[in-house]
């Protein structure tokens, strides 16, 4: 409260405290834009947002990454900016919230955040649904989380101009302690599932390698599966690459390239479900077999993996009780996801950060992960 004084001056009305989590995808990566299935859960690293009512149309915001504070008018449509930095995502839901004729309330929001900045641990959606969610509520609605998920990635599409898709946005605005979600990218089909395998956690090593190159593969990437089904449909009647058959793939599909990009599709989708029915069971082998076989997929057949989220995958794999590990989101830098037994993760903490930095001059941050809820006022 302090801090937030000092920052925005004394105020009459109370402080409100908000909370957006990050997520981790377990496995299902490039194929939600396929029309494949995907297995995010949010996590306990998240950001919060400390907010006070304003008796104006302004709003006004700070967050802990940055000094740049942000002022809007409500009373002008707010425009991108790019001097406005990191103020882009946030602002880009709150121009969305005025073109649904939202009655936005002014506000002074500070962010605090303790999920790592572009990392692929989605902070991006973190802060727009966070955003949302607190506007929403000041403004007294009964905050449809699936709508707001959508209206955030609109915002974070077409206002940041980032062309993500829905997963991260769902993730944050739907998650629930203890289970991961399923979630048909396509149809916004979901279940929870219960995440309780006996004894083993979540554990996330980020690489804090830059993902320089992760923005233009993922057009790259994108592209050749859109030829890949382009291809297929020539002969046959497929709604998307997930639910063409494989031998539809390999009588198609003959550049070698293309024909691993749609094969890494193929399999990631056989490997989600294989890790959904897995979880079901508590059947950590199998679950951590498919990730396993899914990191190799992304390395040798997507080619979206790198050095440094090879290493940190051999590493965690050579430890006895770490049962299955894959990097996670776009590639080519962000983070790594591990099934590990919480008797081992000591061990495995002290192993993995060791040969990382022997052999990539870099440090890891490792994380056990709470499964948590999605937004929420705390
Ligand atoms: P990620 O994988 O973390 O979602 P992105 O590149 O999609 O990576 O989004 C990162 C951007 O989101 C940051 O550059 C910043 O603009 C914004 N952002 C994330 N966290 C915060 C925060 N705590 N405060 C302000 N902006 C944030
Ligand atoms: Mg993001």
């Amino acid at each position: 409260m302090q801090k937030f004084n000092q920052i925005f001056g004394e105020g009459k009305h109370p402080i409100r405290t908000f909370f957006a989590p990050g997520r981790v995808n377990l496995i299902g990566d490039h194929i939600d834009y396929n029309g494949g299935m995907v297995l995010p859960a949010a996590i306990h690293l998240g950001i919060s947002a400390q907010v006070r009512e304003r008796d104006d149309q302004i709003i006004r915001m700070r967050s802990n990454i940055s000094e740049k504070r942000i002022e809007i008018d409500l009373t002008k449509a707010v425009e991108y900016n790019e001097s406005a930095g990191w103020g882009n995502y946030p602002m880009g839901v709150i121009r969305l919230l005025q073109m649904t004729k939202m009655p936005i309330k002014g506000v002074d929001i500070l962010f605090d955040s303790t999920l790592p900045v572009g990392s692929g641990l989605s902070s991006s959606a973190a802060i727009e649904v966070l955003t949302g969610y607190v506007l929403m509520t000041l403004a007294g609605y009964e905050v449809d989380r699936v709508a707001m998920a959508l209206l955030c990635q609109k915002a974070e599409n077409e206002f940041v101009g980032v062309n993500c898709g829905i997963m991260d946005q769902f993730a944050v605005a739907m998650g629930k302690a203890q289970h991961a979600i399923q979630l048909n990218c396509q149809t916004l089909d979901y279940q929870h599932i219960p995440f309780n395998i006996e004894g083993f956690k979540i554990v996330i090593m980020n690489s804090n390698k830059e993902r320089e190159l992760a923005a233009s593969a993922y057009n790259e990437r994108r592209a050749s599966c859109e030829k890949a089904l382009a291809l297929i449909r020539e002969k046959h009647d497929v709604p998307n690459l997930c639910e063409a058959e494989f031998p539809m793939i390999m009588e198609c599909v003959k550049d070698p390239v293309l024909l691993s990009r749609a094969r890494h599709v193929w399999w990631e989708n056989q490997y989600v479900h294989e890790a959904i029915e897995a979880l079901q069971d508590g059947d950590w082998q199998t679950l951590g077999e498919s990730m396993d076989a899914s990191h190799l997929s992304l390395t040798n057949d997507y080619e979206v993996s790198c050095d440094e989220l090879d290493f940190l995958v051999d590493a965690a794999r050579s430890v006895t009780g770490c049962v299955g590990a894959r990097m996670t989101g776009a590639g080519f830098g962000g983070c790594v996801v591990a099934l590990v037994h919480e008797e081992a993760i000591n061990d495995f903490a002290e192993y993995v950060k060791k040969q990382y930095h022997k052999s990539t001059n870099l440090d890891t941050d490792i994380y056990v992960c709470e499964i948590v809820n999605g937004v929420e006022e705390r």
